[in-house]
């Protein structure tokens, strides 16, 4: 036998170059990188550091200025970067990608290739043509984490008045189901237990496809799924959120319960002006019903403080609704000025720094106190939870009202599922002990005993 095969040595030989890809945002942004790398690793390029890469793949959001400033820094040091070493290739995505690309060329020169989300294939033709892939070796799905994200529905079609999602990711675009089943399977093959389907308002699933299916319909196929053991969702929205889905997750046992219902304000009048398309009293029923349905169920929310016009006393109308609702998250932002949207162009942006951000302190606070006592409730009592990975020396899964637990234990326990008997809370997780399979075997036994014996 020759000592190198010669085929195989000079597919080695092109499989030379190394990435780096650096992702802000959402989970939707996320999923999109799990897909960058795959499609990269699939096609001979290996992971590298930013210092060790030839391409350098940069996923950026821009969902409020904040995010912006970070990708701009970003660009910024890259632009230090490629002069140094000027064959280094970087291409952009995510949001920041519009329709502008000309102006996008001119303001950022250090970028090779501007690429819209999930326009992955562009991305791979430009490499090719550039002679930077390696062999094709025929794309396979991302990752084989325990708990993986598989976007379900692109886009948004609500143009909520602050809201850039809809201008930079395009109209809502649902995947068939018989793809996402086939892709779930896949995923299951490859080691994971849990998935969490996204779409920035999954409630919308399939009413663009020619046999409109719903969500309700797509959960009830995935939960049929052998070795799947937990389905999650987000993000849901209030005025879309049907009776028959709340019924199914009540129904179906592998669905979570655990729900992400983002109402943004508490004010009637903000809640118009946003063009949210619900009131609060709507927004209150909502929740009595899923509460009343889902027993256990934990609920998040976001909020927006400093909506141009809010006042205080508007303002005081959304921590009364957090009082009152005392969800087990909340997620806060200050409003920020998105180019495009309704609000950037009709509304003037009257609520001064420091007033968005003493509201959004006082949010915080509130949500520390309710957080931490709802967490406490736990104290004591035993979750079962998915273990997802280490950090720190410790293992960390969540519940499935996805509480985070973490864990000491010699073992490896990578994508089992484990019960904990919870020693520890505070607002934003739990650490516990490992109940040891002999205890539990043992307490069913009894249970069973006694069970008999009744
Ligand atoms: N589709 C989801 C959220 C998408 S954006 C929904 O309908 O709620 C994620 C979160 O970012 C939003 O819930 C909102 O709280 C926040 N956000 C979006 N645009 C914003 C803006 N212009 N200023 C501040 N926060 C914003
Ligand atoms: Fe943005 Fe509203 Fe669509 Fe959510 S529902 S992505 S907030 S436009």
């Amino acid at each position: 036998m020759p000592l190198i095969d010669k085929g195989h040595y000079f597919s080695r030989v092109r499989v030379m170059s190394r990435y780096h890809l650096w992702t802000i945002g959402c989970q939707m942004n996320k999923a999109d990188s799990g897909y960058i790398a795959a499609y990269l690793e699939q096609s001979g390029c290996q992971p590298a550091s930013i210092e060790d890469a030839d391409l350098i793949v940069l996923n950026s959001c821009v969902v409020r200025q904040s995010a912006e400033d970070r990708v701009l820094n970003k660009l910024a040091s890259l632009k230090a970067l490629k002069k140094s070493r000027p064959h280094l290739a970087i291409a952009l995505t995510g949001c920041l990608v519009d329709s502008a690309v000309d102006e996008l060329k001119r303001r950022f020169p250090q970028v090779d290739l501007f690429f819209k989300p999930q326009a992955f294939s562009e991305m791979l033709e430009w490499l090719e043509g550039k002679g930077m892939l390696g062999q094709e070796r025929g794309f396979e799905l991302p990752h084989s984490s325990p708990s993986t994200f598989v976007p379900i529905i692109q886009g948004c079609d609500n143009f909520c008045s602050y809201c850039i999602v809809p201008y930079r990711r395009g109209r809502e675009k649902s995947h068939p189901p018989a793809e996402i089943i086939h892709e779930v399977e896949e995923l299951v093959r490859r080691g994971t237990k849990e998935v969490n389907l996204l779409g920035q308002n999954v409630d919308s699933y399939g009413h663009d496809l020619p046999a409109k299916p719903d969500l309700a319909s797509l959960l009830a196929e995935l939960n049929d799924i052998e070795g799947l053991l937990r389905i999650r969702f987000l993000t849901n929205h209030p005025k879309d959120m049907s009776h028959r889905l709340i019924k199914a997750i009540s129904r179906l046992d592998k669905v979570c319960e655990h729900i992400n219902l983002p109402v943004q304000s508490g004010d009637d009048g903000v809640l118009d002006a946003m063009r949210r398309g619900y009131t609060v009293a709507e927004y209150r029923g909502l929740v009595e019903q899923i509460r009343s349905e889902i027993p256990e169920v934990a609920l998040s929310t976001d909020i927006i403080v400093g909506f141009p016009g809010e006042t205080e006393q508007q303002f005081q109308q959304t921590v009364n609704l957090l009082r009152e609702l005392r969800f087990d998250v909340v997620h806060v932002a200050a409003y920020s000025p998105r180019p495009d949207t309704i609000a950037s162009r009709r509304l003037e942006n009257d609520v001064p720094f420091s007033e968005k951000r003493r509201r959004l302190e006082e949010i915080e606070r509130l949500q520390e106190d309710i957080g931490g006592e709802i967490n406490a409730q736990l104290l004591g009592r035993t979750v079962e939870i998915l273990v997802e990975d280490k950090r720190k020396g410790k293992w960390w899964g969540r519940t499935r009202t996805n509480k985070l637990v973490f864990f000491d234990d010699a073992a490896n326990h990578m994508g089992q599922l484990v019960r904990i008997k919870i020693v520890h809370t505070s607002p934003w997780s739990l650490s516990g002990k490992l109940v040891p399979e002999e205890v539990r075997v043992k307490a069913k036994g009894a249970l069973n005993r006694m069970l008999e014996v009744s």
